[in-house]
């Protein structure tokens, strides 16, 4: 381990990704600075962190502006799950573009290596399949989604201006479906929302008639790859696409889900959202070149893996009668 550790600031890192993306830094022995307001992150996501004298943990807004001297930048601050980011829109396109403003302007005046965490949203619901990184996108600009989608794309502006006006050194990293433990239990995400129905033997809601696709990533690739991309060259700047590039339809993955919990569960279909992408499943051509990388984790073992964790969190809540949300805090 290096005498002095690298610095480096997580935004949103008491989120789902956030919290393994931290724990992954310090195994690496890089000092870490957890910045978080806690609108959909937990405390108890860093709770096994907390006593690390290389960890910190910061209640902050990154729509305000931070001062702090560091060497790398992760921003993931930003609710990513449709009801959470619906929930308060004007706040969320706040948080991608004043956020990522406030951000650049930190890692201009440290000369900081900034990584974005955008996201396959900002190809919309895509003409072109599988999507890689050249296909501009098909957003609605006006829909529910679009706080979101529009956020994160401005987002992405302003990371590649504040390269040419000002030489930020930049990272874009367009994430798609990623899913494993700390995922919030009643963000309303598939994968959450399916296993800890199975879980509780309650009705399994397909939206739609499950046809859509998409393709999910397990939580430790896709880490390896936001670590994998930073240590890139300056020249590199992506945009990235990081995700599992095996695509499923919803109602398959359904399927899987009652099959390894060995639930009773019976599917039951519900409307589908506005704006519902069809399709999505990435093209990681670009990835495996630039970084050697590739996810390693099957669906099925990931699924074990966070069925594990739910059926944990369910029964330290004292049963499976009580609101996954309530056994989360
Ligand atoms: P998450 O909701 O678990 O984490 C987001 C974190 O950001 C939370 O801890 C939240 O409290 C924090 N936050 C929100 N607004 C903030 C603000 N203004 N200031 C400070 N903190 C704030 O979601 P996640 O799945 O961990 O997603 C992390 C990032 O990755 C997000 O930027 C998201 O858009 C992106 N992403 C995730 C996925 C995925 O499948 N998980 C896919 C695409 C993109
Ligand atoms: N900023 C910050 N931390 C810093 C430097 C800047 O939060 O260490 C914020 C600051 O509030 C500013 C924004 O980042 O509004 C953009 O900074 P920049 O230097 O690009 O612009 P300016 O200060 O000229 O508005
Ligand atoms: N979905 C579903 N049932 C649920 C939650 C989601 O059928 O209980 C569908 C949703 O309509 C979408 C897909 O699963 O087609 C993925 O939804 P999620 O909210 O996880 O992420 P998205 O990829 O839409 O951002």
């Amino acid at each position: 381990m290096a005498l002095i550790s690298k610095r480096v600031i997580v935004t949103g890192g008491a989120g789902f990704l956030g919290s393994h993306l931290c724990e992954r830094l310090l195994r690496d022995g890089c000092d870490v600075l957890c910045v978080d307001n806690y609108f959909t992150g937990r405390k108890d996501n860093i709770a096994s962190m907390i006593g690390d004298s290389r960890f910190e943990a910061m209640r902050h807004d990154i729509t305000f502006p931070l001062y702090v001297e560091v060497d790398e930048i992760y921003n993931l601050a930003c609710p990513a799950s449709p009801i959470h980011y619906q929930y308060d829109p004007v706040q969320t396109t706040k948080t991608s573009v004043i956020g990522a403003i406030n951000m650049l302007g930190l890692a201009k005046r440290t000369g900081a290596k900034i990584l974005q965490a955008s996201t396959s949203e900002v190809y919309g619901d895509p003409v072109v399949h599988p999507q890689d990184e050249d296909y501009r996108g098909n957003v609605n600009p006006l829909g529910p989604r679009a706080c979101y989608d529009e956020g994160k794309r401005c987002a992405e502006t302003l990371f590649f201006d504040y390269r040419r006006q000002h030489a930020a050194r930049i990272k874009v990293a367009r994430i798609f479906n990623t899913y494993g433990p700390r995922m919030h239990p009643n963000d309303g995400r598939v994968v959450s929302n399916f296993i800890v129905q199975a879980l509780r033997g309650e009705d399994i809601t397909l939206f739609g008639d499950g046809s859509q696709t998409r393709a999910f990533c397990y939580v430790d690739d896709l880490v390896d790859g936001f670590v994998r991309l930073m240590n890139t060259a300056d020249e590199f700047t992506g945009p990235l696409n990081l995700g599992n590039p095996h695509e499923i339809a919803v109602s398959e993955l359904a399927q899987h889900v009652i099959r390894l919990t060995g639930s009773q569960s019976r599917i039951v279909y519900r409307e589908l959202p506005q704006d519902d992408p069809r399709q999505r499943c990435p093209d990681i051509s670009r990835a495996r070149k630039a970084l050697g990388w590739e996810p390693r984790v099957p669906l099925d073992e990931g699924l074990m893996r966070t069925i594990a964790y739910f059926d944990r969190m369910l029964t330290l809540s004292g049963g499976r009668a009580k609101s996954p949300e309530t056994a989360a805090t």
